[in-house]
């Protein structure tokens, strides 16, 4: 018996050790065995796809990718505040991080901030509270930001993912596809004058460069936004810098994002 509790206090210290920190299902798999091929993905064409009604649950069976961004994008357009985005993205069913994640993690900050910055996804910390940046790298996005005189009140906070991927993994790109329209409407919404990119996945995300953020960061670029009717709007000034995850675990790199924040301090003066 009590060799038994030890092996298993051992096997759990191991996985801790090892990084396995959550548990993302009930039944063991070998995953050394092929998955079972799974149906082809039922299609429906665009032309008979509606949007839900406003309020209405979506039973969405994550039937296609394209399907699932197109729910995404008809619930983001429908959404006129950021309090309805944030309750139609309770309501999607077409991102399975939502199944692993406690919380959605939706924005933090001030709405009305003349700057909002846009990270990756959350992790184990943002998810068990349900607010982005909190954790390590979110208390270095804050001293980062202080140094400028920016804090939450300031300056509003968000992600490109709103659920946790298991594992702090990074979002895949089908991922960050299908959520895309939310991080959309989240920056029409607040309509800030400033976006700060923090990290290669934003900059990826929202403005389709591929060259990595040591090549992009510091480098002022143009987000063009599109409206819920796919119009292009007015674009907003958007800096990528480096994330503060990165920071941590390459400290030589804090004098290029002092430069970085320089940057945007220096933008905010000219605006006011
Ligand atoms: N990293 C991110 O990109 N976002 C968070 O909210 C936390 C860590």
């Amino acid at each position: 018996m009590t060799d038994t509790r030890h092996s298993a206090l051992a096997l759990l210290a191991w996985y801790i050790e090892s990084g396995v920190d959550e548990a993302i299902a009930t039944e063991p798999r070998n995953f050394y065995q092929p998955a079972p091929t799974p149906p082809a993905p039922k299609t429906t064409p665009a032309s008979e796809r509606r949007a839900p009604r406003p309020g209405a649950s979506v039973p969405l069976d994550l039937e296609s990718p394209a399907a699932a961004q197109d729910s995404a994008q008809a619930l983001a357009a429908a959404a006129g505040s950021l309090s309805d985005l944030a309750e139609a993205m309770q309501r999607f069913e077409g991102c399975a991080l939502k199944h692993t994640a406690s919380n959605l993690v939706f924005g933090d900050g001030n709405p009305e901030a003349q700057v909002m910055f846009v990270g990756e996804a959350p992790g184990a910390d943002e998810d068990r509270q349900g607010k982005p940046f909190v954790g390590v790298s979110g208390q270095l996005l804050d001293r980062m930001i202080a140094c400028i005189g920016l804090d939450r009140g300031s300056a509003y906070i968000t992600n490109i993912i709103s659920w946790r991927p298991p594992g702090n993994r990074k979002p895949t790109t089908a991922e960050v596809t299908t959520c895309l329209p939310f991080i959309q409407r989240h920056i029409e919404l607040v309509a800030p004058h400033l976006l700060v990119l923090v990290g290669g996945t934003a900059v990826t995300a929202l403005t389709g460069r591929s060259q990595g953020i040591t090549r992009l960061r510091g480098r002022w670029l143009d987000y063009q936004p599109a409206d819920a009717e796919g119009k292009a709007g007015n674009s907003i000034a958007a800096l990528p810098i480096f994330h503060p995850a990165y920071l941590l675990r390459q400290p030589a790199l804090k004098r290029e994002a002092w430069r970085d924040l320089l940057a945007i301090r220096e933008r905010l003066d000219q605006m006011t």
